[in-house]
């Protein structure tokens, strides 16, 4: 329960410099960029374990200019990338962020890498809808596991205190907007305060709570979450009572192949690589290289809400660098056949129609389609053919507290809160209000940059 109180009378039980809520990204990040500036951060987490959407993630993170990038040839910029971001965004996206975190995204991969030994390489054999340049940064398991637990070793090795299985529940404020400290609940029901110089929060966005999903993303409401469900929207609600200013709370993430009934996540190199989707008829149905977020809901809209990923054996060859799409093929999702006929019976789609959306995209390869895709000349599918059932699911929410280019928590009659800051999940991000303004990465990029500025913002309090 997210609540706000006035501090007169409070005796903490304990005082820290800085207190950070969520141990994901944004807040793992935001504690070892304050350690690095010499201040004791404290970060409370709800779940035993630290995880977070981070976990589930694909820990991928866009950046342009790195030295990865040089490394492979890939020429880039942040002035291309804050334009590949704003685009995406339909211009919505606050500019003075989008340009913050495209100019700190590369120096921030860097950071990582050199300061707590992340091995980032940059995936340069597909690239991500709407980027203009081969930008992603990952670790070798391409997994958003490898990336938290890095983080967590990094911050214990720096001795910061990660106090998990503890629930923020209720803000203390004085009348300005000053947050003095938190009241933690302990999953034996023990509560304890903990009085702060500076609140960062990192709780991230309100996917696991069903009713604010209904309320300001109702296309979603009945999809599958596939986010953390720790993430009940504390940070929007206490924002709400604080009186702070709110963004893009209809903007998210979602996500148009996650394979049914596996639930994991198959990687949209499956589609950009030359794939394409279809529904139980054996139909298209979009254009699938416009992004994986704004098929979502493409994929509900088909019948039962579900659809199949239709590509070929070296496609899966490149998709199998990532962790989930290795767990998927041994858990029995991807289907292979020699033929399409093969392939369509043991889906259970019409061959002939089938057959006919493939005799299309071939006969206008290098053209935009039906949809207004244009399937590359030089990557038709051959045999042998593969298919995976998937449906769409909501993974994160992109609304959120307002913040400035230093994370502060802005109030609704203007200006900061003197001492709150807010990254990732918790704070807007740089997409819009509509799904289809999701670019690939949008959210780490802002859980690592925005974590980062936090930190260190909040350390020069
Ligand atoms: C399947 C999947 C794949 C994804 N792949 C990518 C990708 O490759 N690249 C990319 O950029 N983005 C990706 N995303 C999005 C990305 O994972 C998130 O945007 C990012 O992890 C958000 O980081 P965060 O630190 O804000 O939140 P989280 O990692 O979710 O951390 C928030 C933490 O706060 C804790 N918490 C919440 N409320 C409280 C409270 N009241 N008290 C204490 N603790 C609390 C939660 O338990 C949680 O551990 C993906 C998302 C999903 C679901």
């Amino acid at each position: 329960m997210s609540r706000v109180q006035e501090s007169e009378d409070v005796d903490f039980d304990s005082e820290v410099p800085l207190l950070i809520i969520g141990a994901g990204a944004a807040g793992l990040i935001a504690a070892l960029a304050a350690n690095e500036e010499g201040i004791d951060a404290v970060v409370v987490e709800r779940e035993a374990a630290v995880s977070g959407s981070t976990a589930l993630s694909a820990g991928l993170i866009p950046a342009a200019g790195t030295r990865f990038q040089r490394a492979q040839g890939i020429e880039d910029s942040p002035k291309l990338f804050a334009e590949d971001i704003a685009r995406k965004a339909h211009g919505e996206a606050d500019v003075k962020l989008v340009q913050t975190v495209a100019r700190d995204a590369g120096p921030t991969v860097e950071w990582l890498a050199d300061t707590f030994d992340m091995p980032f390489d940059v995936i340069a054999d597909f690239n991500y809808p709407g980027h203009s340049a081969h930008r992603m940064h990952g670790l070798p398991s391409r997994s958003g596991a490898e990336l938290i637990d890095r983080l967590r070793s990094a911050a214990e090795a720096r001795d910061i205190p990660i106090l998990t299985g503890r629930v923020a529940e209720t803000l203390f404020a004085d009348d300005d907007g000053f947050i003095e400290g938190v009241e933690v609940a302990a999953r034996d029901g023990t509560r304890e305060t903990i009085g702060c110089g500076a609140l960062v929060l990192a709780c991230n966005g309100y996917g696991g709570n069903p009713a604010l999903v209904k309320q300001f993303i109702p296309e979603m409401a009945d999809a599958l979450y596939f986010g953390h469900p720790g993430n009940q929207g504390d940070a929007v609600l206490w924002g709400e009572v604080l009186g702070a200013k709110l963004a893009s709370l209809s903007g998210y993430q979602g996500h148009g192949s996650v394979a049914t009934p596996h639930n994991i996540l198959i990687t949209w190199a499956a589609i950009m690589e030359g794939g394409f989707q279809v529904n139980r008829e054996g139909r298209r149905f979009a254009n699938e290289s416009l992004g994986y977020s704004e098929a979502a809901a493409d994929v509900l809209r088909q019948p039962d809400g579900i659809a199949f990923d239709i590509f070929d054996a070296r496609i899966a060859g490149i998709a199998r660098q990532f962790e989930d799409f290795k767990n998927a093929e041994k858990g029995g999702a991807l289907i292979m056949a020699d033929t399409l006929d093969e392939l369509a019976a043991r889906i259970g789609v019409p061959t002939d129609v089938l057959k006919a959306e493939l005799a299309e995209i071939d006969a206008t390869r290098g053209q935009a389609d039906r949809f207004g895709r244009t399937f590359a000349t030089d990557k038709a599918l051959g045999a042998p053919y593969c298919a995976i059932k998937i449906t769409g699911a909501l993974f994160h929410t992109q609304g959120g507290l307002a913040i400035d280019t230093q994370t502060r928590v802005l109030k609704q009659r203007g200006g900061p809160f003197p001492n709150l800051f807010a990254a990732g999940g918790a704070a807007v991000g740089v997409s819009g209000t509509k799904a289809s303004g999701y670019l690939s990465g949008n959210g780490l990029l802002t859980a690592t940059v925005f974590g980062r500025i936090a930190g260190t913002s909040a350390a020069k309090l």
